[in-house]
């Protein structure tokens, strides 16, 4: 089998969307611009053959339209939200089956950001390596904001996330990555793993270079939202909201609230 190429593209001020790749056809996540994935597909001679959408948001959704523009391209999104221009309706276990490029998904609910949010996940890939698409639930140091879920929902689908295995390549649609750390590092300032995590970072982006992809152990090592049962995030949050942390749900929903205000 080919190797399979992720490449996330740039869109407005700090998403990405993300293209996989055989070298010849091309599946796009997110779309939520046309005009650049149309400049890359051309840059790399590359041909769109699916689209796949994990919410119904406009920086995700707003290029679908425009890409199809005739062409006959299936789209795969959310059963549980109202897109327009959808071919299949996914919901938590179903199996999405692609041939160019050659690719297998298996859906998940994710609830939590929007209430019907799906995540893709991929259990290998030509070299075995995993890999997950999700949108806007789960960040590199952060997850996404709760409009329309609640934090308990939330809390399981970060949970069904954080249950992929260590190495899973995790493709965010995103940059979040420095802001969300200086929130990380407020919740967990001794955590030396953020710290190292923190200074790559900067690094990367002084560079112009994308953080992401991350992996899910990765996460697991810096990322507060992942890490609400932690002694010292809990202490943290006694702290500085002066609110007793009984339990992780609520130790999550503090940290959930306290990142909204946070500058
Ligand atoms: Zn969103
Ligand atoms: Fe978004």
């Amino acid at each position: 089998m080919n190797a399979l190429e992720y490449v996330p593209v740039p869109a407005f001020e700090d998403n990405y969307i993300w293209l996989v790749s055989d070298g010849r056809h091309a599946v796009a996540v997110d779309p939520g611009e046309a005009a650049p994935v149309r400049a890359y597909l051309a840059k790399r001679g590359w041909q769109l053959s699916a689209i796949l959408l994990t919410h119904h948001h406009q920086d995700h959704v707003g290029g679908v339209a425009d890409l199809l523009n005739g062409q006959d391209v299936p789209v795969y999104g959310p059963a549980g939200e109202s897109i327009e221009r959808l071919t299949y309706r996914l919901k938590s276990g179903d199996r999405v089956s692609l041939v160019e490029p050659a690719l297998e998904f298996r859906v998940l609910d994710v609830p939590g950001h929007t209430s019907g949010h799906i995540a893709y996940f991929q259990a290998a890939d030509p070299a075995g390596t995993p890999h997950v698409f999700c949108g806007d639930t789960l960040f590199a140091c952060g997850c996404g904001r709760l409009f329309e879920g609640t934090s308990a929902q939330m809390l399981k689908s970060l949970d069904e996330l954080a249950a992929l295995p260590g190495d899973t390549q995790v493709h965010c649609a995103h940059e979040y990555t420095l802001s969300n750390i200086r929130f990380a590092l407020a919740a967990e300032p001794d955590n030396l793993a953020l710290q190292a995590w923190r200074d790559k970072a900067t690094a990367l982006r002084e560079r112009g270079v994308p953080t992401l992809p991350t992996t899910i152990g990765h996460e697991k090592a810096v990322n507060p939202f992942l890490r609400a049962d932690q002694p010292a995030i809990q202490t943290t949050l006694a702290e500085q909201l002066h609110e007793s942390v009984l339990d992780r749900l609520t130790a999550f929903t503090l940290l959930r609230e306290w990142k909204n205000r946070f500058r």
